[in-house]
């Protein structure tokens, strides 16, 4: 018996997903699937379905609903707010969409691709590579998580600024709904003006509304060259200035801009292993700034030739201090370790807390300053991080000491408050899941609560999709 479930109930599960479709939620094999990628979140399970087709996730859904089990959907366990991972309480199994990841069709002349939910994002950006075209979805933790998860969680990323997050690359979604009915929505067109847009829904809900099952992707022309520089920046507001001179000096041909601070940059050197420093000077912040073309044969400047163009400008107008431009892949991919290896790095200096705001651009040098003497004047011994994907107004903030959990209730509260004065979002691109559903009930407004739980009621009535994520 599990969680009150009687044996023939499992079995008939059981034997219709096959020996690789389930694992026992008491097994070893179960423990991926209960902890999350950082040790924040752990919980139980009934066990583990692992189906391999929509039919599948089917049967699994309908079963739910006729014995009553909640449903945790999960693709990679990468999300960094608890919302892949069960609860300890309640009868609910994970539905663990991996072995859904099969590329089902790319349409190069359409621009568009149909992969599966449990496709791993770098397997999603090979198969568009391979056909010539570009899938620009890119985060650090892309050789594990899902583009089922990416979609869930609307995932951000480093190529933002030019792509757009995850819901601006999605034009069609098929979603098993509560009740194990299938909405197949993959259409590939780029207009379809036909009534609500219903995958907008299922995009960012994280599991509570339904399961992703395949997404109709869009595609771009494959950039031909890339340049890639590393800058040091004397503010948060001359590295914005530098930005908007790379923007317009290059054709807004910026893919990334990353803000990156001198600490930081000292903490991943000292934590991980084959880290260089790619400017060892006293720079307060740099930024890693790439910029990329699609043009074919030589027939014009290269990226190299524009991003020196606009660093010239930068550094006249005193936006830049120093520079370098990767002059091989090697170390192009230096400069992204230290970005890439950044939250690794910040896991090993010890107990923690993190948080992932967005601020409008404009607002961002004022903000960082208020937030630096804001959180030194609540907690002075604290080590206090601010870095991230500037180029979306997006910053990661992360607090640590030893006593740090005792301080986490005054640290939300005096960051988050501060963010909302700033028109901002205490959430940019990780989510709600659970660790952020107090701060959703407190900073959206009533009525947008309340159509939220709304949509939550008309579509999980029995309220069996990850109950208590998003929606405390
Ligand atoms: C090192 C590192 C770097 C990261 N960098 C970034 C970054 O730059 N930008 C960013 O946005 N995020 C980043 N993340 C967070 C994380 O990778 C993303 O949130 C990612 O999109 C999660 O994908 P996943 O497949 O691992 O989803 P999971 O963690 O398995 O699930 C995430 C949420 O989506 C739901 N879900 C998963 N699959 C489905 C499905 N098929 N149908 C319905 N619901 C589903 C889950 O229930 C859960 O609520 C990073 C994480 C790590 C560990």
């Amino acid at each position: 018996m599990a969680d009150g479930l009687g044996p023939a109930a499992l079995e008939t599960l059981t034997a219709a997903l096959g020996q690789h479709g389930w694992i026992d939620g008491a097994s070893d094999d179960a423990a991926p699937y209960l902890t999350d990628w950082s040790q924040a979140y752990t919980g139980t399970a009934i066990g583990v379905a692992r189906p391999s087709s929509v039919e599948e996730v089917q049967v699994v859904m309908r079963w739910a609903a006729a014995e009553g089990v909640a449903v945790v959907p999960q693709g990679g366990h990468t999300g960094l707010v608890g919302g892949g991972t069960p609860f300890s309480d309640g009868r609910k199994i994970v539905l663990s969409l991996k072995r859904m990841n099969q590329v089902r069709k790319i349409d190069p002349a359409n621009y568009t691709m149909i992969a599966e939910a449990g496709v791993i994002l770098q397997d999603a950006q090979k198969a568009a590579l391979d056909a010539d075209r570009f899938f620009p979805l890119s985060l650090g933790a892309e050789g594990s998580c899902t583009v089922g998860g990416n979609i869930s969680t609307n995932a951000g990323g480093v190529n933002v600024i030019r792509y757009g997050n995850a819901r601006a690359l999605v034009l069609g979604l098929e979603v098993v709904l509560p009740d194990g009915e299938i909405w197949n929505g993959l259409r590939t067109l780029r207009k379809d003006n036909t009534g609500y847009h219903l995958k907008e829904m299922f995009m960012g809900a994280e599991g509570t509304l339904g399961v992703i099952t395949a997404a109709a992707l869009k595609l771009f022309p494959k950039p031909t060259a890339t340049a890639s520089a590393w800058v040091a920046t004397p503010s948060v507001a001359t590295a914005l200035e530098l930005l908007d001179v790379a923007r317009a000096e290059t054709g807004d041909a910026v893919e990334t801009s990353e803000l990156i601070t001198r600490s930081l940059v000292e903490t991943v050197v000292a934590k991980m292993d084959d880290v260089r420093d790619p400017l060892p000077d006293d720079s307060p912040f740099y930024v890693l700034m790439e910029v990329s073309t699609t043009r074919r044969g030589d027939n014009g400047q290269s990226p190299v030739d524009v991003l020196e163009g606009a660093l010239a400008q930068a550094f006249e107008r005193g936006l830049a201090t120093d520079a370098l431009i990767a002059q091989s892949e090697q170390q192009r991919a230096d400069f992204w370790k230290i970005r890439e290896q950044a939250p690794e790095a910040l896991q090993r200096i010890g107990p923690r807390i993190s948080w992932d705001v967005t601020l409008p651009l404009s607002a961002l040098p004022d903000f960082y300053a208020a937030a630096e003497k804001k959180m030194a004047e609540v907690a002075p011994h604290v080590g206090f991080y601010g870095f991230g994907h500037m180029g979306d107004g997006n910053l990661h903030y992360l607090a640590t000491s030893d006593d740090i959990k005792n301080l986490k209730e005054v640290l939300d509260r005096t960051l988050y408050d501060l963010v909302m004065s700033y028109d901002g979002s205490f959430s940019a691109e990780h989510g709600i899941g659970q660790k952020r559903t107090t701060e959703l009930e407190r900073y959206k407004s009533p009525v947008e609560y309340k159509l939220m739980q709304a949509l939550k009621a008309a579509i999980d009535p029995d309220g069996r999709m990850n109950p208590g994520k998003v929606l405390s």
